[in-house]
């Protein structure tokens, strides 16, 4: 049989070889037949019972999570538990035993399944995946009351390649990176978990492959690219070679950046600019530190209210926002205030539903409505700001007026903290995104009210060009590299020098290793992105020259497409970038 290669998408970068391992669960058969009354108490106690031995597994998996994951990811397992032993739950299961007489298997079945749906109908992405974490403690709920194993990733005694229909949480959970060289799945999208976890992991991924399993048995060997987004089975010796070289090339590449950690993110003609990561919530900062971050440029503090499902009180807070200040020592976190509402949802503040949330009741709109709320989360910050450099940053700004009124109820929560003898930051600065076209053509103005500028670009490319973000059939068309955007970005970080302020940009173009060269060129004087990305755009900021960079942004800001400037930045790369390590420009 000769090789057969599938594309995916991809998920999470790097290459590996080995012999399959095919996930695949034994299919149960659910007794649909009505119990007699006298057996209703013995379907409940096995329910029960079934109950008691997944929250075993379950709380396993958690302690290795724990062990294994970031936090955030370990977290999830948490939640897994309190679901598991959620009383509205059991009460609906025993109901649908005890009422309509169905065994424990139909009965926790149907109100998982139902409860799922409910949950996808939000038609919000973050909703949707809590209804797939939903169907995986259903299913480890169901194997354990009918008394059957869930073929599990925790047993493996050789290096594999995973190919599964698709992973649930549990599953990521239970991969030890040393036995698993990379997975591929049939489903699964770009925000799925499985995705999230793959990167957290640093285990080359692809999903979203379409038919896999049809395509191969255990113990074939297979090449799975998760870079290139390909799973190749039964691979050729030519593949096989070329897969070699790669994996040779990666480790040389991983040693180099490695070794680039404590040096500064400077062009070769003295040109210096700062680094940082975006976090979303405390766990992640020892990743934040291995990778050589010089700060914190955004740490998106709504999760810490979607993981809660509540409002977090302000000791809460206070509490996190300390520690991240303390582990930092003295470099900067800019801390975003709370930016719910669009693709974020809080489940416990009953938001309604609205007919275009990402142009709706939002971030600092919803702030300025609830000023009470808000005042807990300023003084939350300012309390912090005693332990380390914290700087505090308004999301998604249109106006003077919104950030007058946000600084006129900064002003009132320092006060009310002088009058309490609270020590804090007199001198914190306050900056804002910019996310909006409406705030990057008045860019000009609204820096003479703020200490500094940080460039959304995840949002700033959806309302620029009016293309949703999350909206997969016009992905082609969300193009931060359009010249529009470009022109704003431009526009927005000359109107900081002109006041003498800076500016930096914390959406996912800060480490886009095409943009690196030009966003330096255009004069940005920070990158904040996700940590893992810090070391490759350090190297590219290290191998360029200011000069030639200056000249790359004319030539790209007088471009007409974002066709024209992607081969324009492609020609810079492979032309005018000083060599590094050998090899290394193939894999970028
Ligand atoms: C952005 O919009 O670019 C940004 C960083 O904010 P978020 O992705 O959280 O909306
Ligand atoms: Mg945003």
């Amino acid at each position: 049989m000769g090789e057969i290669e599938v594309r995916g998408i991809s998920a999470s970068p790097g290459i590996g070889m080995g012999k399959v391992f095919r996930l695949e669960q034994k299919r149960l058969v659910i007794p649909e037949e009505e119990i007699p009354e006298e057996q209703v108490e013995q379907e409940i106690g096995r329910f029960l019972e079934g109950r008691r031995k997944a929250f075993e597994q379950l709380a396993g998996i958690h302690a290795r999570a724990v062990e294994n994951l970031s936090g955030e990811e370990a977290e999830v397992f948490e939640g897994h538990l309190e679901i598991l032993m959620d009383e509205d739950l059991e009460e609906e299961i025993k109901e649908r035993i005890g009422g309509y007489r169905f065994s424990a298997e139909k009965a926790l079945g149907e109100v998982f399944e139902e409860n799922a749906r409910e949950m996808e109908e939000l038609e919000n992405p973050y909703m949707r995946e809590r209804a797939a974490d939903l169907r995986d403690i259903g299913r480890r709920l169901l194997y354990a009351v009918a008394g059957e194993e869930l073929v599990s990733l925790d047993s493996l005694e050789e290096e594999v390649i995973v190919i599964a229909e698709d992973l649930t949480p549990s599953d990521t959970a239970q991969m030890d990176k040393k036995r698993i060289l990379g997975f591929a799945t049939e489903r699964g999208g770009l925000t799925s978990h499985v995705t999230i976890m793959a990167k957290s992991l640093e285990i080359p991924a692809v999903v979203g492959a379409g038919e896999l399993l049809s395509h191969c048995r255990d113990n074939q060997i297979a090449v799975l690219d998760g870079t290139a987004g390909s799973v190749v089975f039964d691979p050729r010796e030519e593949t096989r070679s070329a897969c070699g070289e790669k994996i040779s090339l990666l480790k040389k590449e991983r040693e180099f950046l490695d070794r680039l950690r404590d040096l500064p993110a400077e062009t070769l003609d003295g040109h210096r600019v700062e680094l940082c990561a975006n976090i979303g919530s405390e766990r992640e900062l020892e990743g934040v530190l291995s990778h050589g971050a010089e700060g914190i440029g955004l740490f998106r503090t709504e999760f810490l209210y979607m993981d809660k499902g509540r409002l977090p009180t302000e000791e809460e807070q206070f509490a996190v926002y300390r520690k991240v200040a303390e582990s930092l020592g003295g470099k900067g976190i800019i801390i975003r205030t709370l930016d719910i509402g669009g693709d974020k949802d809080v489940p416990g503040l009953g938001l309604q539903k609205e007919e275009n949330p990402f142009l709706g009741w939002r971030a600092v709109r919803m702030c300025l409505d609830l000023p009470e709320m808000f005042a807990l989360q300023l003084r939350a910050i300012l309390r912090a700001s005693h332990y380390g450099k914290l700087r505090i940053m308004y999301p998604m700004v249109i106006s003077l007026s919104e950030i007058r009124r946000l600084n006129a109820l900064l002003g009132k929560a320092k006060d009310d903290l002088r009058a309490a003898g609270v020590p804090f930051d007199e001198d914190i600065e306050v900056g804002i995104m910019i996310e909006t076209p409406a705030a990057a053509l008045t860019a000009h103005i609204l820096i003479r009210e703020v200490d500094f500028f940080s460039i959304g670009t995840n949002d700033l490319t959806q309302y620029t060009l009016a293309v949703d973000r999350g909206n997969e059939r016009i992905a082609d068309l969300y193009q931060p590299l359009h010249p529009a955007v470009l022109q704003l970005i431009h526009r927005v970080i000359l109107a900081s020098h002109e006041e003498g302020k800076w500016t930096g940009m914390c959406g996912e173009l800060a480490g886009d290793e095409r943009a690196a060269p030009l966003l330096l060129g255009m004069g940005l004087d920070e990158f904040s992105m996700s940590a893992g990305s810090i070391p490759r755009i350090k190297d590219i900021i290290r191998r360029s020259s200011r000069a030639d960079l200056r000249e790359l942004a004319v030539r790209v800001l007088n471009a007409g497409e974002s066709r024209e400037i992607l081969e324009i930045l492609k020609a810079y790369r492979s032309e005018s970038l000083s060599p590094g390590t050998q090899g290394q420009n193939d894999l970028i």
